[in-house]
């Protein structure tokens, strides 16, 4: 009997564990029990997929750069990469903010809705707490975020999943300095990491085997947590504009891929839908950066010299989705609460912190918002309605970063194309012999 590929099983999984959810919703026990009994599978996964990722980074981008034969090729990637980051990304905030100018998804919030919406969540802890840390961010100085690039303690940024930009400061030093001795002493540590490598990725597939059943607890509880539909009836208009702007950056992405790699932007996504799966799924691209690695490097043929150090990277800097998300956001939210804000100046600097913000975001659910506080303080946005304004749009907030984190990861695999291909590294996918159980 044919094997199903291994995506068509996690969106079964998906699709069940949605069903499910409603189910439990259902009834009055069922939220506790699916708390209680079905969510910590989803969470044991994720756990999986963050427990290898510095074991991962370490060991594929040590490889990765002391396998280069010199070190000016790392430079060209690394220039290479950052400056089509940042393109990207701006273009996807220019998307956003045409959209939701030429929408004007807030125009059509009723001054009930805004009531609605303010009783119900203005005081939400979650929301003060989005509040807090981003005032906590914003107290830092303008070189904080290179300061804080370089750790103090090797052992101390591996232990800490929000020290991945550390991590990788770390592998890439140590990298470079692997190609600056004689090939005989570094030869043992580049084994070393070299079996690393190959032993995490097959842990990785390992993980994948039960991606199907931890997709359906994950998503189960999203919808058994998740809020009164009324509400998101009344933003739906909001949500769409995001949702749109989020698909044309996929057209975006399928036309970059084929016009600059010469591949079938079809079979890119099927390639890379695994990972886009498991980023709609767990709401975290940090969570996902194992299985795109797996994915990019085997599957689709990217060298590991140029996706070692691009996907780790864009897992923490480059995100699109949420770049996008941001500048709707914050023009919805103007025109809700403070119209006469919406002048083009404005607008500009929304394309500047919104560029900053992305970069600054988090790679961990909700991370968006945090930043979306920041991107709005930037503006003069008055401070006593901040509360209100993500009030607003906190109940779609789940969904949409669901979405968002799936283009996050989609612009990280398709730049770590375009940068191999434009360094001829763009080779035939390698799925290891020892894979043929692992279907996908
Ligand atoms: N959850 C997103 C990510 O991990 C970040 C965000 O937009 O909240 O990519």
């Amino acid at each position: 009997m044919k094997k199903i590929a291994l995506h068509w099983k996690i969106m079964i999984g998906m699709i069940l564990g949605i069903l499910f959810g409603f189910l439990m919703t259902t009834f009055s026990w069922g939220k506790e029990f699916t708390g209680d009994w079905i969510a910590p599978l989803g969470t044991i996964f994720v756990n999986l997929l963050k427990l290898i990722a510095v074991p991962l980074i370490l060991a594929s981008l040590i490889k990765g750069i002391s396998d280069l034969k010199d070190i000016s090729k790392f430079k060209l990637i690394g220039g290479r990469t950052i400056v089509i980051y940042i393109l990207t990304t701006v273009i996807a905030i220019t998307i956003g903010l045409l959209l939701v100018n030429a929408f004007k998804p807030g125009n059509g919030i009723t001054p009930e809705t805004i009531e609605k919406l303010s009783t119900e969540y203005a005081g939400n802890a979650k929301i003060s707490e989005r509040i807090a840390e981003a005032s906590r961010q914003k107290e830092s100085g303008p070189l904080q975020f290179i300061v804080d690039m370089v750790p103090q303690n090797a052992f101390k940024a591996m232990s800490n999943n929000k020290m991945m930009l550390q991590v990788i400061f770390f592998a890439i030093f140590l990298g470079i300095s692997m190609l600056l001795i004689k090939p005989a002493q570094s030869e043992p540590l580049k084994k070393f990491f070299d079996s690393l490598n190959d032993v995490v990725l097959k842990m990785v597939d390992l993980i994948m085997l039960t991606a199907p059943y931890a997709v359906f607890a994950l998503l189960a509880n999203v919808v058994v947590t998740s809020d009164d539909p009324d509400i998101l009836l009344a933003l739906l208009k909001y949500a769409g504009v995001v949702i749109f702007g989020l698909a044309l950056m996929i057209v975006f992405y399928c036309t970059l891929v084929a016009v600059l790699t010469k591949k079938s932007p079809l079979w890119f996504l099927k390639e890379i839908s695994p990972a886009q799966l498991l980023a709609f799924s767990t709401s975290s691209s940090a969570a996902t950066l194992p299985v795109t690695m797996e994915r990019v490097e085997e599957h689709i043929g990217v060298d590991k010299e140029v996706s070692s150090f691009v996907l780790p990277v864009g897992a923490t800097i480059n995100m699109d989705g949420t770049s996008l998300y941001q500048a709707v956001a914050s023009v919805f939210i103007m025109q809700v609460l403070w119209p006469e804000g919406l002048t083009f100046s404005n607008q500009i600097t929304i394309v500047l912190t919104a560029l900053l913000a992305s970069i600054g975001s988090a790679a961990v659910p909700g991370a968006g918002m945090v930043m979306l506080v920041i991107v709005l303080e930037a503006i003069g946005f008055p401070s006593d309605k901040l509360p209100i304004g993500l009030a607003l749009i906190f109940a779609v907030d789940r969904p949409l970063d669901m979405l968002r984190t799936t283009v996050n990861v989609t612009g990280d695999a398709t730049v770590s194309m375009i940068v191999a291909k434009s360094v001829g590294k763009l080779g035939e996918p390698n799925v290891k012999e020892w894979d043929d159980d692992y279907q996908g």
